[in-house]
């Protein structure tokens, strides 16, 4: 096991990496603790959660919406939580977003530790204090920001994550290799997700390296003034067509990272639009797609990083440098549209 800390503004989070799921009666303690999972991590990994108390969620992005969190607060005053209660999320990001939001609100707030178990919520999800949910097709449009207090990786949760959802983990670790880390970059281009899920030590290495990433990223500018804006990168046209075609995360971001590279060979002479792409198609993601360009528009209009007549779009000037442009709506929907398919 590996601890480690982060400090945000307004507490410390703590890590354990490499740590065993019975860590959480140290940190938690069953008897003032609900986990909240879903019904699929429950059955997969029903060992763990003999004697804690859980609620089970219906798994999905479909059911990160309001009424699961009026569900899980009802079921918090049936179980008898009060402002003692630590609430853990034991799940992948739909699960950490939902319990980080729940805890942020239940009782003015109440104490949070997540248990990440898929790739995706170890190397990202879980990570900054973003929480929050779906408002029909407008991705976490409702949320706050609030750090959670723990983190435990269990790498073993792992191994019955199925193959889509490590690939859709790996957008994220590519996402980040992009806007901040050449040597990973590299690293991955000479790798495949078959190697990682091989080799232990490299797995839980890339993890950590993620993950500490992020949090450098976020405790830098928790509030999103500056250097976080980079996280974002893929994810403007990524969340617009996420829920209007009913895509994975990491499918979507793939493709809006594919879109955002075009757009930055324009805007600001980024010349390895190639490279990314073998890279994404190396890992099992999909680059270019055909969809309704005009229709995504319009969702993206609705996008928080929307600035009145501009948008603050994320684009690379090289491998591992993400810039932010503030590009006029205008000219951002002419350029969508000439988008290669
Ligand atoms: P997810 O939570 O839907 O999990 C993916 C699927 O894997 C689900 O069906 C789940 O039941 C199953 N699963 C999870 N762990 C498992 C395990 N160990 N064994 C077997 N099955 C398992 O999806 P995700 O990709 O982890 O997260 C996506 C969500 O994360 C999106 O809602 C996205 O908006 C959010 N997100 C949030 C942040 C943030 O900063 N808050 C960042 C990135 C993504």
């Amino acid at each position: 096991m590996q601890k480690k800390s982060c400090q945000f503004s307004s507490k410390k989070v703590d890590y354990y990496f490499d740590a065993d799921f019975s860590l959480l009666e140290k940190l938690a303690g069953k008897e003032h603790s609900v986990l909240i999972t879903d019904e699929n991590i429950y059955q997969a990994q029903a060992k763990k959660f003999k004697g804690w108390n859980t609620i089970v969620l219906k798994p999905g992005e479909a059911f990160k919406i309001q009424p699961t969190v009026d569900s899980v607060i009802e079921q918090l005053i049936e179980a008898g939580a009060d402002r003692k209660t630590t609430l853990v999320g034991i799940g992948g990001g739909v699960i950490t977003d939902i319990t980080g939001y729940v805890a942020a609100i239940y009782m003015r707030g109440i104490r949070c530790g997540f248990v990440p178990s898929t790739v995706l919520a170890m190397v990202d999800a879980s990570i900054g204090g973003k929480n929050g949910v779906d408002v029909g097709i407008y991705k976490n449009l409702v949320g706050t920001i609030r750090q959670p207090d723990f983190l435990l990786y269990d790498y073993s949760l792992l191994k019955t994550l199925p193959e889509t959802e490590w690939v859709n983990g790996f957008a994220e670790i590519i996402k980040h290799s992009c806007i901040k880390d050449l040597r990973l970059f590299k690293e991955l281009e000479t790798r495949k997700l078959s190697f990682y899920k091989k080799d232990k030590a490299a797995l839980s290495r890339l993890i950590l390296r993620n993950a500490m990433l992020k949090s450098k990223v976020v405790e830098a500018d928790e509030f999103e003034q500056g250097e976080r804006r980079l996280l974002n990168f893929g994810h403007t046209l990524g969340h617009a067509i996420e829920n209007m075609y009913e895509l994975s995360h990491g499918q979507a971001i793939s493709i809006g990272m594919t879109a955002a590279c075009h757009l930055s060979a324009t805007l600001a002479g980024f010349k390895e639009t190639a490279r990314v792409v073998k890279v994404l198609e190396q890992y099992g993601l999909p680059t270019y797609a055909d969809y309704d360009a005009k229709a995504a528009f319009e969702v993206l209009q609705k996008d928080k990083k929307k600035e009145r007549s501009s948008m603050n779009y994320v684009l690379l000037s090289k491998i591992g440098k993400g810039i932010v442009q503030q590009i006029p709506m205008t000219q951002l929907q002419t350029l969508i549209q000439e988008l290669p398919a």
